[in-house]
């Protein structure tokens, strides 16, 4: 396994595998890789033949007060971790090789879909999300690019992105991993306290009331949405965000569920905020 520090070895690196025939996955990531992060690894393992990971806590997307200084970060483990799961390069750049400065780099801009649910909770966060990912799919170059649905959000507005800018990178959604009680794997688990962490399993309990609504005839999003908020405002230690449903394809908020549709959740335990979705049964 390669380790690379710089932007152009990185972009070396990768066109050196496709020119060797090899397709390459990418798993951009920040980092404090858990299941979540090694299921999109072993997925990229079995579908390519050069698999390259990214570690690189983003500060544009931490807005001030965000935990960016305290985002868990130990890259000898992952280093190990990655090794183990057969990583070809790993790409943990410094953020001077990421947003060189005085380098125009190209904008990101989310439009409303990004002001909404995660954006309107974090202002800026997918402009800055977006501004990463960008960089790292320029670096890249021609790949095929796993993301996890539990970032629904986030997956929907790098694929438009990826889409809008016609970039050589096809974006592949992988299931969400979660703990035996439901909790969706991530990195903020690890900040929990043990009463923070026990009550985290309401959101998955939540979204799975909801989805029972649903595949029982419910279609009023409404009552979805109150069905959520009343199980995660019932559970002492956790403090609502947001509960929503969103149309599939358009991320709007829906008041009836005639299509693809997903729930969403947000909530606080103490400082960790931690969220959540599950897609909802078909009509
Ligand atoms: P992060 O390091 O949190 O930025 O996540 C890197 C990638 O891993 C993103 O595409 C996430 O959606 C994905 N990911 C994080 N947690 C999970 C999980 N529990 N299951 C599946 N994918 C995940």
């Amino acid at each position: 396994m390669e380790l690379i520090r710089t932007a152009v070895a990185f972009r070396r690196a990768l066109d050196q595998a496709r020119a060797g025939g090899a397709v390459v996955g990418f798993v951009p990531t920040m980092g404090a890789l858990h299941e979540g992060h090694a299921s999109l690894i072993r997925r990229a393992r079995d579908e390519c033949g050069a698999v390259a990971v990214s570690i690189f806590v983003n500060p544009l997307q931490f807005g001030t007060n965000e935990g960016f200084g305290d985002y868990p970060r130990d890259e000898e483990r992952d280093l190990a971790r990655a090794a183990e799961l057969g990583v070809d390069v790993v790409f943990a750049p410094p953020v001077e090789e990421m947003f060189p400065v005085g380098e125009a780099l190209p904008t990101a801009q989310p439009g409303p879909v990004g002001d909404r649910l995660e954006g309107a909770s974090r202002p800026g966060h997918f402009r800055g999300v977006l501004t990463a990912v960008a960089r790292l799919f320029d670096l890249a170059g021609p790949c095929r690019a796993y993301f996890g649905e539990k970032d629904a959000q986030q997956l929907y507005l790098v694929r438009r992105m990826a889409a809008g800018r016609a970039l050589p990178v096809e974006v592949v959604p992988c299931p969400t991993v979660r703990e035996p009680d439901g909790l969706a794997r991530s990195s903020r688990n690890a900040l929990l306290t043990p009463e923070q962490r026990e009550a985290a399993g309401c959101l998955f309990l939540a979204l799975s009331e909801a989805a029972e609504a649903a595949r029982s005839g419910e279609r009023d999003a409404g009552k979805l949405v109150a069905v959520m908020a009343r199980e995660i405002g019932a559970t002492p230690v956790a403090r609502l965000d947001y509960a929503a449903v969103v149309d599939e394809e358009t991320f709007e908020e829906v008041r009836r569920i005639d299509g693809k549709a997903r729930a969403l959740v947000a909530a606080w335990f103490g400082t960790i905020r931690l969220i959540d979705n599950l897609a909802l049964p078909i009509p």
